[in-house]
């Protein structure tokens, strides 16, 4: 089994370039997951000039790691939308999604992009018996939201109770989209650059982002899709992003037969199934055992977990891809979308549902930017606070968590097997070291560089993980998510030799 994503095997074929020079454009996106790709492929009918940048490569951040599920049916969520929001901000939240699904088919059959795109049922399940009560309140909520559905039996080896049914569901490929996305950007002018890290972020007046090698780029307009929102002022997005691990499995061959659709159950974790076409076979996808970051979970134990439901509930033993993802969500279920600032526009936090979500989030942006109007403006505003049990609970664990975080163990000499890693302190300093499969030594400081957790490591994803706000790094220290804007120290090994064995 391989310890990567399914989509791996897809990557955009060729690099783009590191940005060297002080650049003008009209339009800086940045960020080149599903997020900011779309608003770049919303926006190509504007005659702006566009720029994206991103900090590794096109797709390879938490979209490389999706399930790609393209669904308004996330969960056990139309209920607490209408008990705490309200029954038309639920039903927004619904039309939002549909014309989200509604798009991607459209681009689809437009752009003629071969990605396995296939229009599914989608199924709200119930495991146990103790959700049959959500099943109900959920059934209730469509009913008052108009939501059409029907009520289905599914194989009953997923669930033995009745199933919601939603019509006009979909999945893909995403690397298949996306790669076709980037090929039409790029003909139609669009400028990306790769491995262009922004740092800072001003927008008064014209907006000005400044990268990691120190080179600016003014624009009249800026799209902040790097997933943990650079734009930081006074938007305390730490205090309301919460970041939340989930897992993903692929069966190694096609050997289960049930209807190809999306499924979902009712309750936290979750357990979600989907199939994936992959080298001409049709593989069950499971994914899901979604958690917050601070739970201090293992992800193999985690990874087994969806890998017993799969052998105990459809006879799946073998495995081929197994993977590790993190995506944010708000205190009050809902994405942050919209302006921050006279020119300053952010989309992320989609609560583990961004391929619906990002695909409506880039044409509510378009309609910011040209016609400066949006039904969805208050629903989404990114600079609202909901202070709820949530936000309080997320933010009192923080202080623990943090002190938490920073208690790593005193070692005296250090013994490790090749692909692997241990973490001590020395002399007051957290230090991860890592040994590769062919022996070479990786040594960091790891000391998170945004509010000095201690950071774990991550034995499924080979990172180092900042357990308060989401920032990761590659086990050599560059970081690849979250809210931190600088990779991990790295420490010679000469310095560490009377520990190393
Ligand atoms: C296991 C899992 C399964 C999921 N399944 C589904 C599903 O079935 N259906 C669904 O709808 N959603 C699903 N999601 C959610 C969805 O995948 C995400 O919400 C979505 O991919 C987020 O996309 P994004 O473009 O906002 O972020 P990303 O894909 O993370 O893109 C952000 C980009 O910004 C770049 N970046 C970061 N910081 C900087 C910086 N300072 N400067 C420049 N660039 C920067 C990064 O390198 C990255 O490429 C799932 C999520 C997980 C974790």
């Amino acid at each position: 089994m391989e310890n990567k994503s399914i989509w791996d095997a897809d990557l955009y074929p060729v690099s783009f370039s590191t940005l060297k020079e002080n650049i003008t454009t009209d339009i800086l996106i940045i960020g080149a997951g599903i997020s900011g790709l779309s608003c770049a492929y919303e926006l190509l009918d504007q005659g702006a000039a566009i720029t994206i940048v991103d900090q590794n490569a096109v797709y390879q951040g938490t979209t490389l790691r999706t399930t790609a599920k393209i669904t308004w049916q996330h969960g056990y969520i139309y209920h607490d939308l209408i008990r705490k929001r309200g029954w038309d901000k639920a039903r927004l939240y619904y039309e939002f999604n549909q014309s989200g699904i509604n798009r991607i088919a459209e681009i689809v059959s437009r752009e003629n992009i071969a990605c396995d795109f296939r229009t599914v049922n989608g199924y709200l399940f119930a495991l146990a018996d103790k959700e049959r009560e959500n099943i109900e309140r959920e059934a209730a909520a469509y009913d008052k939201l108009d939501i059409p559905y029907r009520r289905a039996r599914i194989d009953p080896r997923i669930s033995a109770y009745e199933a919601l049914q939603a019509a006009g569901q979909a999945n893909f490929n995403i690397t298949k989209y996306l790669r076709r996305i980037v090929d039409i950007l790029v003909a139609r002018g669009v400028a990306i650059y790769e491995n262009t890290r922004i740092v800072d972020l001003h927008g008064n007046g014209e907006a000005i982002a400044v990268t990691a090698g120190n080179k600016r780029i003014r624009a009249k307009n800026v799209i902040v899709c790097n997933h943990y929102p650079v734009y930081k002022k006074f938007n305390f997005f730490f205090t309301k992003m919460i970041p939340y691990y989930s897992y993903s499995v692929v069966a190694a061959s096609s050997v289960v037969e049930i209807e190809d659709a999306n499924y979902i159950n009712t309750v936290s974790p979750s357990i979600a199934l989907r199939f994936i076409t992959h080298a001409g076979q049709r593989k069950l996808n499971i994914s899901g055992a979604s958690h917050e970051a601070y739970k201090f979970k293992q992800p193999l134990t985690e990874i087994s977990l969806l890998k017993k439901f799969g052998k105990e509930n459809l006879g799946v033993a073998d495995y081929q891809y197994a993977w590790f993802a993190q995506d944010y969500a708000t205190t009050d279920l809902l994405p942050l979308i919209g302006r921050i600032k006279d020119n300053i526009f952010v989309a992320t936090s989609y609560n583990k549902w961004g391929m619906a979500i990002a695909t409506a989030g880039a044409m509510m942006i378009k309609d910011l930017l040209t016609k400066n109007a949006s039904g969805y403006t208050a629903l989404f505003n990114p600079t609202r606070m909901a202070i709820n049990c949530k936000f309080l609970g997320y933010n009192l664990k923080v202080v623990g968590t943090l002190l938490k975080t920073r208690s790593i163990p005193k070692r005296k000499v250090v013994k490790l097997k090749p692909d692997s890693a241990v973490i001590l302190k020395k002399q007051g300093k957290r230090i991860g070291i890592y040994k590769d499969p062919e022996h070479k030594l990786y040594i960091v400081d790891i000391t998170c560089p945004h509010m000095r957790c201690g950071l774990r490591f991550n034995k499924l994803a080979r990172t180092y993980d900042c357990k308060c706000h989401g920032s990761r790094f590659t086990y050599d220290g560059k970081l690849i998510d979250g809210p931190a804007l600088k990779d991990l120290r790295r420490i010679a090994t000469s310095e560490l030799h009377d520990y190393l064995e």
